[in-house]
């Protein structure tokens, strides 16, 4: 393969095709997507080596399964070091996994990404792609559901199973059985999250939710984890500084848990996150992504941007697992000041950040940029389509 890299895992992938070049549309490098296959190989070799242990999968090794899954999602990760880093934690894991097995298993290498990318057979390719990139997703609410305490045995069985089939499976008519296995599994995934999300903070409630950011210093957190929102909420209690949800954090609102026990959840701040870049601009204060939603940085604000649990950028502020807050809180104090109150409750006047929220129907925007993409997208529904029925022909 020519290529420089190759990814093709979402609906942003260069002309509905793949990204091969020296970075991807949605930014990611070349090595970057180099260090997310060979975390990928490691991640399918130590699934491989825990079954033919034959031991139930411990938690540490399911969070670690799915932590580096969850990492090579899109607009997750951009550093390779921090990818690398995780690779070397598969490593060591499956070393001491190998170590404590009795009797010995025969040891298993990492898979090479290569082989996939490069499988002769296009049945054999779709099938084990659509497999992986099912486990990505299902990884990330698996993941969430995790660190609020939810675990399921036959969901972590299920992880090791299906990636060992991507390395080893050649039998078309298994694979397509996995995949609706896959598509089974995600729904209980979903389940454990929905019962993780419900337990922790309540059934959701429709909410009316402001877009209007008060004086005063504030906080915008983006991404989906709502255990990360809870702590940056109650670590921000009773100090004079607001919270804003961001793109897919807007549904926080909605648990009475969150919404009612921290009125200093305000509101929502911007619109869909592809808008990100221009949106953050000019805001007066830090922005905390917790999962997949981090576009590349504009100098204007990347000073201002924070990442903590799987997400990582070079050269940005991370939040370890203890979850301390604490720069991302006085950087809303120094960046917010001359706003509003700072966090001791000092008033020191200021403004209000007016969003630009204009939804109406009339169209400003790039007429023929608009019509490109549309054919594109028209393209790729063929493309999906024509997949979808000829793995229908082939389930015949
Ligand atoms: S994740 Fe990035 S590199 Fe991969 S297909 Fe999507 S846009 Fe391209």
């Amino acid at each position: 393969m020519d290529e420089m890299m190759f990814c093709y895992q979402c609906e942003q992938a260069a002309n509905c095709t793949a990204c091969t070049g020296k970075a991807g549309v949605c930014g990611k490098s070349a090595e970057t997507a180099d260090a997310q296959d060979k975390l990928t190989g490691a991640l399918i070799g130590f699934a491989t080596l825990l079954l033919d242990i034959g031991r139930p999968i411990q938690p540490p090794q399911a969070l670690l399964l799915t932590e580096g899954l969850f990492t090579t999602i899109t607009n997750v990760d951009f550093d390779p070091q921090t990818v690398a880093q995780l690779t070397d934690k598969v490593w060591k894991a499956k070393q001491e996994a190998f170590a404590s097995a009795s009797p010995a298993p025969a040891p298993v290498s990492d898979y090479d990404m290569q082989k996939l990318w490069q499988e002769p057979d296009p049945d054999r390719k779709s099938l084990c792609s659509f497999v992986l990139f099912g486990l990505r997703g299902m990884a990330a609410y698996s993941y969430h559901a995790r660190v609020l305490g939810y675990t399921d045995g036959e969901i972590d069985l299920f992880f090791c199973t299906a990636l060992r089939a991507i390395a080893q499976e050649r039998d078309k008519d298994k694979l397509f059985q996995l995949v609706e296995d896959t598509g089974r599994m995600a729904y209980r995934v979903m389940a454990e999250l929905d019962k993780a999300n419900t337990g922790a903070f309540g059934d959701p409630e429709p909410v009316e939710v402001p877009l209007t950011i008060e004086k005063g210093p504030f906080i915008v957190i983006s991404g989906h984890d709502l255990y990360d929102a809870k702590c940056l909420l109650e670590q921000t209690e009773g100090k004079g500084i607001n919270v804003y949800t961001h793109s897919e954090m807007l549904p926080a609102h909605g648990y009475p848990e969150l919404k009612k026990r921290f009125p200093h959840l305000k509101g929502n701040f911007g619109t869909a996150w592809q808008n990100q870049q221009r949106e953050f601009e000019d805001i007066p204060a830090p922005v905390l992504f917790t999962t997949n939603c981090i576009m590349p940085l504009r100098p204007s604000y990347a000073d201002r941007v924070f990442t903590t649990s799987v997400v990582s950028y070079p050269g940005v502020t991370h939040i370890g697992e203890d979850r301390d807050f604490s720069p991302v809180i006085a950087k809303a104090n120094v960046v917010s000041k001359a706003t509003g109150r700072g966090a001791i409750g000092r008033t020191t006047g200021g403004r209000t950040v007016t969003q630009n929220v204009n939804i109406n129907n009339q169209f400003n925007g790039d007429r023929a940029g608009q019509q490109k993409s549309s054919e594109a997208m028209d393209k790729a529904a063929g493309d999906a389509t024509g997949e979808m029925a000829r793995a229908l022909a082939f389930a015949k």
